[in-house]
């Protein structure tokens, strides 16, 4: 029981614990790390394939220059994808017409990996942009009778890496995040920005919002772990007072993060408590009760558990706008699935432009979308990762945490090469 208090300091008494399993709550395999100042990350989420094949076949290649190649690389030594690219071989300065049947062949690698249709044709078409009239590999004609087995393979694989690398520098692009992704940062500067003296400090608040059975409480109270795991003491508002069952799920949530931490608070104040007020009763004011109760009582993170609603439901699209406008969230976090592919595009588009369009109406909050986003099931899609180039490319907003299983620490962040990396691989 002592190995599974991750607080710093762990007075705790566990014999009260009875029948619960922790074990099966927390992963000990897949906990975080907690640097040099104490802080606890959430580890970074790898993909499995060590070295991308494609990469290394290419950077041999160009590296063995006295050593003619001992057999023409295989199709599959350049990957799915190479061997679509080995087609240019003979081009000297890149056509639309070289590029068409590459490109429809990128399109369904792209799709193959989960990314949305519509978003898949948008990319090869800023590749094909980018290539078309560059000149590629340095050779005269591969067609020449006097090129050499060598030198024509030699062209053949520098015309690939060019393509794969104007595609990688496309995916790159949109997946690196134009707004910081460290939220425990932007928590801390709240946290500690000066007051008046007779001011109270705000709580910083995070919505959660997506359709049913995504994830939300779950992946909310994966948060709240990583948050008391940093001492911070949170608030759980309970404001799905929709669908029967909803706050008994965040009850157990509740008591379960209780038990895996809180003891750790040297100020005898619990490390996480829930704040609800039953079923039926107006989300956007539960919220905001909650918020002053979290004020008043010294709690530094609201999290705000919201309804499942589906997209196109304007009422419930509504009432949640209403929830952002009255209560004025600092992050606004929508928790969609990696496993829908266009589906997950079209959930989030309309999340983000009904909160913009409807949550300024009511003059008191500024019309306004999606901070960022929390993909979860990503442990089901192997690499199959495009939801994240599609959910990036369609808000410009990061994702801040991808879910990977059941437990509390399947929590990780996405590096964005490891995502480029699962995308590009075959
Ligand atoms: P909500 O309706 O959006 O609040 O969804 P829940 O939090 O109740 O989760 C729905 C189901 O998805 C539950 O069975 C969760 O255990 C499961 N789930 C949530 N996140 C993940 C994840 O990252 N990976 C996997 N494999 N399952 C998850």
């Amino acid at each position: 029981m002592a190995s599974l208090d991750f607080s710093s300091d762990k007075p705790r008494d566990v014999g009260s614990i009875g029948s619960l399993d922790l074990h099966a709550l927390v992963d000990e395999t897949s906990l975080g790390i907690r640097t040099k100042d104490g802080l606890y990350e959430v580890k970074d989420w790898e993909f499995g394939q060590v070295a991308n094949e494609a990469d290394d076949a290419v950077s041999q290649a160009l590296n063995t220059t006295n050593r003619p190649p001992a057999e023409k690389p295989s199709a599959t030594s350049l990957g799915g994808l190479g061997s679509v690219l080995a087609r240019l071989t003979g081009s000297k300065v890149l056509t639309q017409e070289d590029l068409r049947p590459v490109l429809e062949d990128m399109k369904q690698h792209l799709m193959k990996k989960n990314v949305a249709k519509e978003i898949a044709e948008k990319i090869c078409e800023g590749v094909e942009e980018s290539l078309v009239g560059k000149r590629v590999g340095g050779f005269q004609s591969a067609s020449h009778a006097f090129i050499g087995v060598r030198h024509y393979l030699m062209a053949l694989i520098a015309t690939n890496a060019t393509v794969r690398q104007a595609l990688s520098t496309s995916i790159t692009r949109i997946l690196t995040p134009k707004t910081s992704t460290d939220l425990l940062l932007s928590i801390r500067s709240k946290l500690s920005s000066p007051l008046s003296s007779t001011q109270l400090r705000l709580p910083y608040t995070i919505a959660f919002v997506g359709v049913n059975g995504v994830g939300k409480s779950t992946n909310l109270s994966k948060v709240c772990f990583w948050l008391i795991q940093n001492g911070l003491r949170v608030l759980i508002a309970a404001c799905d007072t929709f669908r029967s069952g909803a706050v008994e799920q965040l009850r157990v949530h509740v008591r379960n993060l209780s038990m895996l931490g809180i003891n750790g608070a040297t100020d005898g104040k619990g490390r996480v408590e829930l704040y609800e007020r039953g079923y039926g009763k107006d989300a956007a004011g539960i919220a905001k009760e909650a918020i002053a109760f979290a004020r008043d009582n010294d709690f530094d993170i609201v999290l705000i558990d919201t309804a499942g609603r589906m997209q196109d439901n304007e009422p419930l699209m509504r009432a949640l706008a209403k929830l952002v406008s009255v209560n004025n969230p600092d992050k606004i976090i929508f928790v969609g699935e990696a496993l829908v592919g266009n589906e997950a595009v079209d959930q989030l588009s309309k999340f983000d432009r009904a909160l913009r369009d409807f949550s300024g109406l009511s003059g008191i909050g500024k019309g306004r979308g999606v901070d960022g986003m929390l993909v979860t099931k990503w442990d089901i899609v192997d690499d199959k990762v495009g939801a994240a180039l599609s959910m990036t490319y369609v808000t410009g907003q990061p994702i801040l945490f991808v879910g990977t299983g059941q437990t509390y620490t399947d929590l990780r962040q996405l590096r964005v090469a490891n995502v480029v990396q699962a995308i590009l691989s075959d």
